[in-house]
């Protein structure tokens, strides 16, 4: 490929809405361009690097004997009314109407489209187990678009789904694909760690998260030593036990005149933030009531906890207004759980659960109670609904735990009968009896881990891509376009190179040799060649994007090393 034919929309200047490496990158490389927030078009560069990180994931499915096929972003509502998530999917579907008023939805994820199809089209057990995958379009109208392609609006993600007669089945299945997904962020040489995960709205009974460490990732992933490891909407920790075995107090109203946050409170009665009781009120809108969430000072609430407890999904609720919190009789800054309404359903975190003598708002102006304890003074539902931080107790072996941020980069479900159940996805046993089909479904964003590559691959002067998702191989810088045996060497090499399937840009462009070498690294092709002085000797120079390292090679020498580790991709 000769770079004057090229589309190379390099930019000298950050775009101004690029925060994180990635974004900035990828926008500055001329792989993406924006369309609207959350949508982009791909340019050459970048699609050429996406359809190579297509082909591993590819690879690897068939590998792991998946069967590709390729489906509607299109969906149309009575599928989505049979599973149930028609009703429940917040305003993240893009919902839409033909011209016959008839409603549709662009698939933000395509479990109902693949249970149809295998309820339609599998009918023998014989055909059982059976995984079923596709790289393509997804929708979700985030609230937040953000970080390019790390969470757009319009995303490429693989997604799998296996259907097998028993649960065992399905155990075998999902560690199939678990094993499927080690080999492909493998082979991005992506830094991941795998933890458990929360279920959300995709729901079932099990899950994992493949996460690529990174400071600029969205998620807390929690881990041990001890091999325990877990997003922060799954995560345990065992209870601090803090105030546990003292004796119950007396209650006691105080005056705490304006001290409404926890600081001001536990600053004003000479307390430890740990004394006062943090209770926060939330509306169930599905249930149409309102919960107090208590957990110690220190903590914060975990919401999807929460969600979880009540059985709702994380868009059905939403922090209560003032004129909720009259409603329960109580004043804001000054909410606590005793002598509320009757119908407000009080979750208990279980460090407060246990916690003597705690310090809570008086549910009256200016005032907090002293010495409240959960069995004597209020009761409610106990469960682990604080968030776990750096240093917490390890559920699994009691040591501290550690906490790094990740990229959730894949995830992948146990859904067990979820969707089979309701959409009747059967097959006949040998006893001719009907049975459901048991369910996994598996994730990858394709788009989001082409930025993570980014964020765990670049330097001040561009990205550094890993050989195998590179957009090309090498590329051939003549010093000077107007010495022609520097240019017949640099034809000669470039031929060379596409004889022996190495993917080569010759740099012919009419520009100072500074001005493409920035280019290249902005770009970040693994290797650069120059013909220069030396091309006499027949010498060039040969650099290592990733180390900057330029080593003088024979013409030789330089096409024989690309051409080993080409052979080796
Ligand atoms: P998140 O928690 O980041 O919103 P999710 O858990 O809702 O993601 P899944 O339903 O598990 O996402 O989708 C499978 C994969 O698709 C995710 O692991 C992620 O890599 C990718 N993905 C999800 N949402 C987006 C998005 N808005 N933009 C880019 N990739 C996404
Ligand atoms: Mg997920």
């Amino acid at each position: 490929m000769k770079a004057s034919k090229m589309l190379i929309a390099t930019l000298k200047e950050t775009p101004n809405e690029a925060v994180i490496s990635s974004h900035v990158l990828l926008l500055r490389a001329g792989f993406i361009r924006k369309l609207v927030a959350g949508v982009y078009n791909y340019l050459p560069l970048g699609l050429r690097t996406l359809h190579k990180i297509e082909n591993i994931i590819r690879e690897e499915m068939d590998k792991a004997g998946c069967l590709e096929i390729l489906s509607s972003a299109v969906q149309p509502k009575e599928l989505w009314q049979e599973s149930g998530r028609w009703s429940k999917y917040g305003p993240e579907l893009f919902r839409f109407k033909d011209r016959h008023d008839r409603d549709f939805c662009l698939g933000p994820t395509h479990e109902e489209i693949f249970t149809d199809l295998v309820r339609n089209e599998v009918k023998s057990k014989k055909n059982l187990p059976m995984n079923i995958y596709q790289i393509q379009t997804k929708y979700r109208d985030e609230f937040r678009p953000r970080f390019g392609l790390m969470r757009s609006r319009e995303f490429i993600m693989k997604d799998a789904y296996s259907f097998d007669t028993s649960f065992e089945g399905l155990d075998k299945s999902y560690q199939n694909m678990y094993k499927a997904y080690c080999s492909i962020f493998d082979r991005f040489g992506l830094n991941y760690k795998i933890v458990l995960a929360d279920t959300g709205a995709i729901g079932g009974t099990g899950s994992h998260q493949f996460m690529a460490l990174s400071d600029v990732g969205e998620s807390d992933i929690i881990y041990c030593q001890c091999g325990y490891a877990a997003d922060q909407e799954k995560a345990e920790s065992r209870v601090d036990e803090y105030h546990f075995n003292d004796e119950m107090l007396p209650i006691e109203e105080v005056l705490t005149p304006n001290q409404k946050s926890i600081e001001e409170v536990s600053t004003f009665l000479g307390l430890n933030a740990k004394d006062v009781c943090k209770s926060m009120v939330y509306r169930d809108f599905v249930n149409n009531r309102l919960v107090l969430v208590m957990v110690r000072g220190d903590r914060d609430v975990n919401v999807i906890k929460v969600v979880n407890a009540l059985n709702i999904a994380e868009h059905e609720i939403a922090l209560s207004s003032s004129e909720d919190i009259i409603s329960l009789g109580s004043v804001e800054g000054f909410v606590g759980p005793v002598g509320l309404k009757e119908d407000v359903l009080i979750l208990v975190d279980e460090e407060v659960a246990k916690m003597k003598n705690i310090v809570v708002g008086a549910n009256k102006a200016n005032y907090h109670l002293k010495n409240v304890n959960f069995g004597r003074d209020f009761i409610g539902t106990v469960g682990q609904f604080r968030n776990t931080v750096q240093g917490d107790i390890c559920p699994i072996c009691g040591r501290p735990l550690e906490m790094e941020r990740g990229i959730e980069v894949g995830q992948i479900f146990k859904l067990g009968t979820k969707y089979s159940l309701p959409m009747g996805c059967t097959y006949q046993d040998d006893d001719g009896s009907v049975k459901e089909m048991v369910m996994g479904c598996y994730g990858i964003g394709v788009t989001r881990t082409m930025s993570s590559i980014i964020e765990q691959n670049h330097d001040e002067f561009g990205i550094i891509w890993p050989i195998n998702v590179a957009p090309y191989h090498v590329v051939i810088v003549p010093i000077s376009m107007k010495d022609e045996m520097q240019v017949k060497v640099a034809n000669e090499m470039h031929d060379k190179f596409v004889s022996l399937g190495i993917e080569v840009v010759l740099d012919d462009r009419d520009e100072r040799p500074g001005f493409k070498f920035k280019d290249w690294e902005l770009i970040g092709i693994p290797y650069i060649i120059t013909i220069g002085k030396k091309v006499n000797e027949g010498i060039c120079e040969f650099k290592t994007r990733s180390t900057l390292i330029k080593e003088e090679k024979t013409f030789d020498e330089a096409i024989n090393t690309i051409n080993e580790l080409v052979k080796k991709l």
